[in-house]
């Protein structure tokens, strides 16, 4: 039951601010005082003294009145009542001790505490004064000054004062600490102010514990409504497309919460495309000694202007290339026809056909170009039909035969009779087309490349196996990444721009397949594409 829960989590905060001396609700110091000196009757009766009516029970009565009084002004006492409450606990001591069967003055060192603790030196001072005037003078009048009462009426307020000093004295030193780290504080919440990068602290629960000025400015745009200080909360937060909403599950602090460490994950937050901004997140996870996930940190950086003038670029490339293609493949056209016209002398035949191989390659260049921009503005588009992909392949290899046969390099194939697929025939040409010409590109004379198509766990498998100079394992991570060329191939001057594999694979997965390579530098690459079969 809540209520209940709420009430014990209450109780023990209180017990723990007495017995740490952290709190400075008079109900909790005075609760503290009551019980002990209820413990003292109770353990006094147990010895056999019976409290009658007698000074004893009078000073019993006094600490209960004060603690109603605590408990009746709901905790609010200003300082100088609780100093007078706990003086006058030093005296219901005293009081407790005018009988023969005296109480223990000692219960004065927990009045001495809470004076030194609320009121430092000057708090010492007054338990000092107060245990002498109300317990020691008093118990010696009473008592005299002869044998054992001597010794234990002075040794009681040296007791109470050196535990009253040494708290004042602790905290001090308390007070001081948190001055320096208040001041800390305040010079990293300026430095971090400072950063032009967005910066959130969460706790192990993804609760928001800290964030700078930067990111404030971000929060304001993402939550125009307001946000709740938890990890993953939904708002005006698209995906790097600028369109898609993020789940909760998507949102870099949820994922952070969960542990996830990542870089550079891009997103766009505000609502209106005028003002809204990208953002290249980080996150970190932060552990305690034992290696605990104890939270994160996460960094967001503006990239609005990359982003936009990425989008520029791409729509420049993009209308450059259409524009350079038509009038490319008038010129290949044209070229064909006078390649193809028999009375040309052969001087001319040869320079003709420099002209068409330049030309096809500007043709490819500009192609791929194309199909990048196209990628880049979404999944690529498809005309899917019911295809035998094992014909389509053998196709691919019978129309690479006369390029590799001039390049010396073997072209083994093995497929099925036929493989009935549902897919964009051109699209997956090109995607063969692709594996075939950087096989032989990268490999040399007297090698072998195997092209081999099968079915495998309801998958159309097609791999591309070649003994050429294979690809280290640091450039794998990065064949598919648009531009990327190998130092090999640069160094071996092996014509291309690395293009060719992000297009691939943007084909690929727009067919639901996946594109993968085995390589070793120096022995050959295996390109695996696993393609859907469905009809
Ligand atoms: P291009 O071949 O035009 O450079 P790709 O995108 O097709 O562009 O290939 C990117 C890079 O991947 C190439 O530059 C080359 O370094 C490497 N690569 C591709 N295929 C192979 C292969 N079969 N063997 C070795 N390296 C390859």
């Amino acid at each position: 039951m809540p209520g209940e829960g709420g009430t014990g989590r209450r109780w023990t905060t209180a017990l723990r601010g007495v017995l740490l001396a952290s709190t400075t609700d008079p109900r909790a110091i005075q609760t503290g005082f009551a019980l002990l000196v209820a413990v003292d009757v109770a353990l006094r009766w147990v010895g056999g003294v019976r409290v009658g009516l007698s000074l004893p029970a009078v000073s019993v009565l006094v600490v209960l009145v004060l603690l109603a009084v605590t408990f009746l002004s709901r905790g609010r006492l200003p300082l100088r009542a609780v100093e007078a409450v706990l003086v006058l606990d030093i005296a219901a001591v005293g009081l407790a001790r005018l009988s023969p069967d005296g109480g223990s003055g000692l219960l004065v060192v927990l009045p001495a505490l809470w004076l030194g603790r609320l009121l430092g030196r000057r708090g010492a001072a007054v338990a000092g004064v107060a245990t002498v005037l109300l317990v020691t003078v008093p118990g010696l009048l009473y008592t005299g000054a002869e044998g054992i009462f001597l010794s234990r009426s002075v040794s009681i307020p040296v007791v109470a004062v050196i535990a009253s000093l040494a708290i004042a004295g602790g905290m001090e030193q308390v007070g001081r600490a948190m001055e320096t780290v208040e001041h800390q504080r305040r010079v990293s919440d300026a430095t971090l102010d400072t950063v032009d990068v967005g910066l959130v602290l969460l706790d192990r629960r993804g609760g928001y514990v800290g964030l700078n000025r930067r990111h404030r400015d971000f929060m304001a745009l993402a939550y125009p409504g307001g946000h709740s200080g938890r990890a993953g909360q939904v708002g005006e937060v698209l995906d790097s497309d600028g369109t898609t909403p993020l789940a909760a599950e998507q949102m870099p602090t949820y994922r952070a919460a969960q542990g996830e460490e990542f870089d550079d994950c891009r997103i766009w937050v505000g609502r209106d495309p005028l003002t809204r901004r990208a953002l290249s997140v980080s996150a970190r996870s932060v552990r305690d000694e034992r290696g605990t996930f104890a939270g994160a940190a996460l960094a967001y950086k503006d990239v609005t202007d990359f982003m936009r003038a990425m989008e520029v670029k791409d729509e420049f490339v993009a209308s450059v290339s259409h524009e350079l293609r038509t009038p490319l493949t008038s010129i290949v056209g044209y070229v064909q026809m006078l390649l193809e016209d028999g009375e040309l002398d052969p001087v001319a035949v040869r320079q003709l056909q420099v002209v068409d191989r330049n030309a096809q390659r500007l043709l490819r260049l500009i192609t791929d170009l194309l199909d990048t921009a196209q990628i880049d503005a979404g999944p690529v588009a498809l005309t899917r039909a019911p295809c035998d992909l094992a014909q389509l392949v053998r196709a691919c290899v019978d129309a690479a035969r006369p390029a590799y046969r001039a390049a010396g390099i073997r072209l083994e194939v093995h497929a099925p009779a036929a493989l009935p697929t549902l897919l964009d025939e051109q699209r997956i040409e090109q995607v063969v087309d692709n594996l075939l010409t950087n096989a032989m590109k990268y490999s040399s004379r007297g090698t072998e490349v195997c092209v081999e198509l099968v079915v495998q766990d309801g998958r159309a498998v097609l791999s591309v196996r070649d003994q050429g100079i294979g690809i280290s394992a640091a450039d794998r991570d990065r064949l598919f990444t648009r531009f990327f060329r190998s130092r090999d191939a640069e160094d071996r001057s092996i014509q291309g721009v690395g293009l060719g594999l992000s297009i691939t694979r943007g084909i690929v997965e727009a067919h639901g397949g996946r594109i993968e390579v085995d390589s070793q530098l120096g022995v050959g690459s295996t390109f695996r594409v696993r393609l859907p079969v469905a009809t």
